[in-house]
């Protein structure tokens, strides 16, 4: 056998929510579609803003197919990395640069071309548990070291004491998400500002420069008055991986962006870092049309409305049945303490009720399942008897 083991073994282990998502298409297929709860997959149930549709019309209309459907340059188009920048200088007071922002597609690939950027072999990247699993592979495919940092068990903001014990010589960077998957909680401004005075003091004891790599796909997806404290203000060493997937409802798309600090040290040399890495990814020229379409539309967000709506409902519910659930403020996960001491006792149990919830063990966690509530708010309604019996059957 000649392929490689470690993506042999990355493409033949399926995840639990790609095993949920078979199942969840089998048993629909047996009792009906209205009759099973999906809560696994987080694809955007809102659609797109009408900007965009109307984006992608003009765009095709008043411009040269061939342009719209080229090539661009590697790093992205000028005037699209031109609006990406104003943008962000308007909206954070940043004094970004069109030069130190480079397209792509979707916060996956800016992970991995970040990490790629930065990383020698066995650096250690740390990140916040709860955390999106598949950090674990970006991390390790660019000969990192995952390193978990526990949270605070009541609020799962950031325990900054075990965040700084697990800070060693070897730790190169650290992945901050907010709003977060699976938890949906959005880390407090006095976490941010504790988790960068940890790292500025760490850096001066090891000499070493530390990056904060801040991965937002849900920075427009809060509920109420909540600030998403923009990392750039509060840390100098850190990149942004953002992403239109849930913030226009592009996640087949595949369009996002990576913005390099311009007050970061060597941050010229970072962001060529940054080309370099994408480059030998693979990852250059995101999709064409797309990057336009982000152009147009920097100031739009889908409407957040019927997140919020869901989240009320399920939150106020499932607490009320005796679930104990994290509030959460942003994207559109609901993070929930399994009653079961197993996570995945307690989501086989929930399936007999025709309820599909993740159990969160991969997500750096044990004993919580997530539920996606970006479902139609009739799944939600239609759940909640079989939520209550299930909340019945283990006594709560
Ligand atoms: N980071 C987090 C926390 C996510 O939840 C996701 C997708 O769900 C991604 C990154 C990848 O998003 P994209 O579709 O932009 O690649």
């Amino acid at each position: 056998m000649s392929y490689n083991k470690r993506s042999f073994e990355l493409g033949s282990k399926r995840s639990v929510i790609r095993e949920i998502f078979e199942y969840s298409k089998a048993r629909k297929a047996e009792i009906g579609n209205d009759k099973v709860f999906d809560f696994s997959l987080g694809n955007p149930s809102v659609k797109p803003p009408e900007e965009v549709k109307e984006a992608i019309v003009s765009i095709l209309n008043e411009s040269d197919p061939t342009v719209v459907h080229g090539y661009t340059s590697a790093q992205g188009d000028a005037r699209v990395r031109k609006a990406v920048s104003d943008n962000i200088a308007a909206r954070f007071g940043v004094k970004m640069s069109p030069d130190l922002i480079y397209m792509t597609c979707g916060a996956a690939a800016s992970l991995s071309i970040c990490l790629k950027a930065l990383l020698d072999k066995d650096d250690e990247v740390i990140v916040f548990a709860p955390f999106f699993t598949e950090y674990s592979v970006f991390i390790t495919n660019a000969d990192g070291k995952v390193v978990v940092s526990m949270p605070e068990s009541k609020t799962f903001q950031v325990d900054v004491a075990d965040f700084e014990s697990r800070i060693s010589p070897r730790t190169k960077a650290v992945i901050i998400n907010s709003p977060n998957n699976p938890s949906g909680v959005v880390y407090t401004k006095d976490t941010v500002e504790k988790v960068c005075e940890a790292l500025r003091r760490k850096s001066c004891e090891y000499k070493k420069d530390i990056y904060l790599i801040a991965d937002e796909p849900y920075r427009e997806l809060v509920y109420g008055d909540v600030e998403v404290p923009y990392i750039m203000n509060y840390y100098k060493n850190s990149l942004v991986c953002y992403s239109y997937s849930k913030s226009l409802s592009l996640p087949g798309e595949r369009i996002g962006y990576i913005a390099v600090n311009p007050e970061a040290d060597c941050a010229q040399e970072i962001y060529l870092a940054v080309c370099g890495a994408g480059r030998s990814l693979g990852y250059v020229c995101a999709p064409s049309l797309f990057q336009r379409v982000a152009a147009r539309c920097v100031n739009t967000k889908v409407n957040i409305a019927p997140y919020k709506e869901n989240r009320d409902i399920l939150y106020g519910n499932l607490t009320d049945f005796g679930f104990e659930c994290v509030k959460p403020d942003g994207a559109f996960y609901l993070f929930v303490k399994s009653p079961d001491v197993s996570a995945t006792a307690f989501y086989e149990k929930a399936k007999k009720y025709e309820l599909l919830v993740v159990p969160c063990d991969d997500f750096g966690i044990e004993g919580y399942v997530r539920i996606a509530y970006c479902v139609d708010k009739s799944a939600i309604v239609g759940s909640l008897p079989y939520f209550k019996a299930l909340a019945q059957d283990y006594g709560l």
